[in-house]
């Protein structure tokens, strides 16, 4: 097989969204899960949410259309499946999609406790993939039962289809050893055999080309990659029978994975060109051997290309490639479906965007531009221009306010803030809180009457003023709770908040909610990200009257509830025509903006979320410190408005701090409150060890799971706590906060979690 023997293609996307148009795919699995369906019906949903996908990139002009891409879950999960690796715990379970549920999410089958497989974010993307675990009993199999389905749906449907594959370095890269064994990667030369059974099954089947997905090799995440990758695609490109081999990579560039992967007989190589230059591909010679499938369309953000700029970057790859094949940067897994289904958009705004169908449009245009020449699409480039010139000149996009605000805050420094000690000191002369004081994170339970005043405020069953005063019962309630439960540091629950990241974007100027705009988080679970357009900054108080009133209700510190600058950015859509640094710092004005309003209120404390700051890591090293800088300044501009007796918290949702450990303690909160309960408190020794002086709430259980823990248990977690921190520095709360969970156990445990700190204060 060579290129010139492998059928042709110009335009392609490297996969699609799942989950339904109108998230019929959600609907239907979560049906089947509390048995309202069977499995016939979800099959039969799931068959026409792919026979449309595929018809429609069909009719949009592309010449060679991904399959194998739709999941009942998660991609990385079938790959388990094909490659039979699910563990033996789930064995016994005889249904083949139970058993891939019980692989996802756990459960009891036949009376039998399941523990699901870990579920990690897909790089440095909102998507979650389910962690394959390799022991040492593990072997290879080859399964191919549902991509020979997905074939064979897409030929009955005359539709030639191009299958893809996670590649075995990413699947491996992305494992987690258990039972002992050593690290997965080992298992590489073993892996790559069923992966070239798996070719030539292909290949009898009369596929003519495969996509084997490889974005590891855009991270730091492997030592020798461009090794691996050689040594991997010499021995599959060099199978005698086997369909065409596209290695397609996306998230960042190919370092020395690009010369290595074009040394290798293969036939096409995928490069994002939005996340990575065009510079690196015209060092590597035998490129003029290959085809290239230039990612020019991003595939993961929701901007309207600009079709000058694609085109510019698509021309000189004519003359260094073989072939130039047109595609998204990635799998438009990551935006919404279409932007039909927004209809209150403002003219401007709908002009500036692409969902997945434009983007495919977008893709089929600048592959006939690069082949028919620029005046074969010049309506569309017309177009293209006159959105860039709109989106430009925009005044939402370049408010001289916001932006001589932040210059003036930053010139002048943008801390109020005396040394740690003193504000220690001021701040526990204004709290006079006990030792180990005890706190919650946020939420409280996100109960049913909750739930349905919302949706009686969407369908307009009650008014905003009936909506409000429920929402008020319910702080009263969350109020009265605490204090019965003896809680030092009241919070009032956030029943206000649909989600902690639009509830901010709905008040904040700067941000549009789009109406239908849902893409996969994972599983069944999506999300609306908000879209982050123009100049952000906040007309009027978000929080001030819900924590005022909360606060009015006891004598005891309610904490002032905010998300901070770096997460708002990691879950929403974000402008792409300036540095992510200077969008993060007029987020951050915005809330610094709020914290002292709330101070003036009387707030004597202020929690800025972080939970994503870890997320927003970029995959390659030498990037990483550059972020690390920015999302530090952008809290510490979000939080260093106030006075030293203003005690400010951060929480950040994960226990594995790694390379994120010296930011948080830059971060410099006056309390930090983290995941610990699974780690057995070894964060602690890691903050230690990076100089961290500051208060620090190390959850003492986890709200992941509906257990209660006991007393003993938490006295034993804050013992151990103690080992590492002296009382005065240490806080009582759980891992996270409380909004998933059910009342009574969050009753329950929040008992037990008061009176084990009291036990452990009665020691000091
Ligand atoms: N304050 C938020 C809550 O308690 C924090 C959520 C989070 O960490 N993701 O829900
Ligand atoms: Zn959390």
């Amino acid at each position: 097989m060579t290129t010139q023997s492998a059928p042709l293609f110009t335009a392609t996307v490297l996969g699609s969204p799942r989950i339904g148009p109108n998230r019929e795919l959600k609907r239907a699995v979560e049906k089947y899960w509390s048995d309202k369906i069977g499995r016939a019906e979800l099959d039969a949903v799931a068959a026409t949410l792919r026979g449309n996908t595929l018809r429609q990139l069909a009719d949009a002009g592309l010449d060679s259309i991904p399959v194998n891409t739709f999941s009942y879950y998660d991609h990385m999960l079938d790959q388990s499946v094909l490659l039979g690796t699910l563990p033996p715990r789930v064995a016994g379970v005889a249904d083949d999609l139970d058993r891939f549920f019980a692989a996802a999410r756990g459960g009891t089958y036949d009376g039998v406790d399941i523990a699901p497989l870990e579920m990690t974010k897909w790089f440095d993307t909102n998507y979650h993939y389910i962690v394959p675990e390799i022991g040492p009993d593990t072997t290879f199999t080859l399964n191919p039962a549902k991509i020979l389905a997905e074939l064979d749906e897409a030929t009955s449907m005359g539709i030639a289809t191009r299958p893809v594959i996670v590649g075995p370095i990413t699947y491996l890269a992305l494992s987690k050893a258990v039972d002992g064994a050593g690290a997965p990667i080992g298992r590489l030369d073993e892996l790559v055999g069923i992966y070239a059974d798996l070719l030539e099954l292909l290949a009898d089947k009369g596929v003519g080309w495969v996509q084997i997905d490889e974005p590891v090799l855009v991270t730091d995440n492997v030592d020798n990659a461009g090794a691996l990758a050689e040594n991997v695609y010499s021995r599959l490109g060099g199978l005698t029978k086997r369909p065409a081999i596209f290695v397609a990579t996306y998230f960042g560039e190919l370092t020395d994975a690009l010369p290595a992967l074009a040394r290798t007989p293969i036939e096409a190589i995928g490069v994002d060109l939005v996340y990575g230059g065009v510079d690196a591909l015209a060092a590597v010679p035998e490129l003029a051997q290959k085809t290239v499938v230039a990612g020019v369309v991003d595939g993961r953000n929701i901007w309207r290309t600009d079709l000058e700029v694609a085109l510019a970057k698509l021309a000189p790859l004519l003359g260094l490639a073989g072939k130039v094949v047109v595609s998204t940067s990635c799998s438009t897994l990551h935006v919404p479906y279409s932007l039909e289904a927004e209809t209150e958009l403002d003219d401007a705004l709908r002009s500036w965007l692409a969902f997945g169908a434009e983007k495919v449009a977008e893709v089929v245009a600048l592959s006939k531009g690069l082949s028919q020449g620029r005046e074969a699409i010049a309506a569309e480039v017309e177009a293209s221009n006159a959105a860039v010139a709109s989106r430009k000149a925009d005044p939402r996009l370049n408010n001289a306010g916001v932006r001589s605000r932040i210059a003036e805050i930053q010139s002048t420094g943008a801390s109020n803030r005396g040394p740690a000690a003193d504000r220690h000191a001021a701040q526990q002369a204004r709290l006079n809180l006990p030792p180990l004081p005890t706190t919650t994170i946020g939420s409280y339970p996100q109960t049913t009457e909750i739930r349905v005043a919302r949706a009686d405020l969407r369908a307009g069953r009650i008014d905003a003023t009936q909506y409000e005063q429920i929402m008020r019962d319910e702080v009263a309630a969350v109020i009265k709770l605490q204090e019965e439960l003896d809680i030092d540091v009241l919070v009032h629950g956030e029943p206000e908040r649909n989600d902690m990241v639009q509830y901010f974007a709905e008040q904040l100027e700067g941000f549009f909610a789009t109406q239908n705009g849902w893409v996969q988080s994972y599983g069944s679970r999506c999300v609306r990200p908000p879209v982050l357009f123009g100049d952000v900054f906040r007309p009027k108080p978000m929080t001030v009257e819900w924590a005022t009133y909360a606060q009015s209700l006891t004598t005891k510190p309610v904490k002032g509830m905010l998300t901070g600058p770096v997460t708002i950015l990691a879950w929403s859509f974000v402008r792409d025509d300036q540095p992510l640094a200077d969008t993060a710092a007029q987020v951050a004005l915005a809330i610094r903006d709020e914290t002292v309003d709330l101070e003036q209120a009387g707030i004597a404390i202020i929690q800025v979320d972080e939970p994503a700051l870890r997320e927003l890591l970029p995959l390659r090293s030498k990037e990483k410190q550059e972020y690390l800088k920015w999302s530090v300044e952008a809290f510490k501009l979000s939080t260093a408005g106030v006075r030293d007796d203003t005690q400010i918290h951060t929480h950040l949702c994960y226990s594995e701090f790694g390379e994120v450990i010296k930011a948080i303690a830059d971060l410099d909160a006056d309390v930090t409150s983290i995941e610990a309960a699974r780690s057995h408190m070894e964060v602690l020794d890691d903050l230690n060890a990076v100089g961290f002086g500051n208060g620090v709430g190390p959850g003492v259980y986890d709200i992941h799971s509906p257990r209660v823990p006991a007393t003993d248990e938490m006295i034993m977690a804050l013992r151990e706590a103690l080992a590492a921190v002296p009382a005065e520095r240490l806080w009582v709360n759980p891992d996270c906060g409380l909004k998933t969970r059910k009342n009574d156990e969050v009753i329950e445990s929040l008992r037990h979690m008061v009176e084990a700190a009291k036990a452990v204060r009665s020691e000091q």
